[in-house]
């Protein structure tokens, strides 16, 4: 049992100050001011000292870190993120991986989760039908031409349920008998826009699966059709328009992938409810090329280019309030409860609240973690 008094306790609408949570069995069992809330004698008794309480973060696109790739090393990169409170992960491929690299991976992947790996939720599975134009490592990809159910049916069975982002590129061709496939094996899986130049007909005419997110808005996509200064729309455009799609936003500090004045237009139009913030972090081993080297927190491809990000959770949340000066309590939004409402975990995880799970990260205004608690137990 963990009793925690004296917290800014970070809520959906607003802050609870001298805040109490009472934590029994992996639980938030009471929640209330210090008077109302009392600590049991055999309770761990924690003092936040004006510190604030939050949601443990979501990340659902999240590569690697720390020295690891989650599809080469779960269980280490899951321990590296849990440290800086991300108590939820989707470990996330992507399309440098041949078949055999995802089958192989998905399986070691579930035996971490059941073991030492306990805050991997699931996949977020970036490819393998992308456009090859706009990723990273465009020489490696191995996913190019019509798309063959002879290449994706074992992908989509052996990830399964775990599945719950399939991340693609519309205007791939045969893109729409493998969105029905991973429907048919996982009903309850989500489609996000990936690294895209799709018109928004194209889009459309596959919103019938479920088209849900919108990988890294503003990163990574492009448009097609703009000719001497009239712009045409492409995925950014349609997911702006679109209130029921959630925009991905990578905060980096120095705002390379996306920068600042986009960022606070994605925040502008789509409202802060339909933000989901990410790391989209790679273990890589590439050494930062000269232009970037202001930017400690970017990774980079074999070829010098910008692929994913070296940030975590706690460090984005603090980019993500100062580029577009939102409040701590939208840091929180974007960063726990909106993806653990997008991936249909909210019952579970992404608010403090009594009855969910006790995944909280305890921090100062600036996003510095003092502490993580994971389904009722002490990280750090
Ligand atoms: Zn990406």
């Amino acid at each position: 049992m963990i009793y925690i008094e004296n917290a800014n306790v970070v809520l959906k609408n607003g802050i609870l100050k001298n805040g109490a949570v009472l934590i029994n069995d992996g639980v938030i069992e009471k929640l209330g001011e210090n008077r109302y809330v009392k600590s049991p004698e055999n309770a761990l008794k924690i003092d936040a000292k004006g510190l604030y309480l939050g949601p443990g973060f979501v990340d659902i696109h999240v590569h690697g870190g720390g020295g690891y790739n989650f599809f080469d090393n779960p269980q280490k990169a899951a321990k590296y993120f849990l440290k800086h409170g991300e108590t939820t992960v989707l470990a996330t491929s992507y399309t440098t991986y041949t078949k055999d690299e995802y089958l192989s991976a998905t399986e070691k992947i579930k035996v971490a989760m059941m073991t030492d790996a306990k805050n991997i939720a699931g996949f977020y599975m970036e490819g393998p039908y992308l456009n090859p134009k706009y990723g990273a490592e465009p020489k490696l990809n191995k996913w190019r031409g019509k798309i063959r159910k002879d290449d994706y049916c074992e992908i989509v069975n052996t990830a399964g349920t775990l599945a719950k982002v399939w991340a693609v590129a519309p205007e791939r061709e045969g893109i729409d008998g493998f969105m029905e496939y991973v429907k048919l094996v996982n009903p309850n899986a989500i489609f996000a826009v990936a690294h895209s130049e799709a018109t928004p007909d194209e889009i459309e005419k596959l919103k019938k699966y479920g088209i849900n997110i919108q990988t890294h808005c503003m990163n990574a996509t492009g448009r097609v059709g703009e000719s001497k200064g009239i712009r045409s729309a492409g995925p950014d455009e349609y997911c702006l328009l679109n209130d029921d799609i959630y925009a991905e936003m990578i905060c980096d500090s120095m705002a390379v992938h996306v920068p600042v004045p986009l960022q606070r237009l994605i925040l502008k139009v789509k409202g802060i409810d339909k933000i989901i913030l990410i790391t989209d972090s790679f273990a890589t081993g590439n050494e930062i090329s000269d232009k970037y080297a202001y930017a400690q927190d970017l990774s980079f491809d074999s070829e010098g280019n910008v692929s994913g990000s070296r940030l975590t959770m706690d460090i984005v949340c603090r980019n993500f309030m100062k580029h577009t000066k939102s409040s701590i309590c939208s840091a929180f939004l974007a960063a726990s409860t909106n993806p653990a409402r997008a991936i249909g975990m909210d019952k579970e995880i992404g608010s403090v609240k009594e009855g969910k799970r006790a995944n909280l990260v305890l921090c100062d205004e600036n996003f510095n973690i003092k502490e993580v608690i994971f389904e009722g137990e002490l990280i750090n």
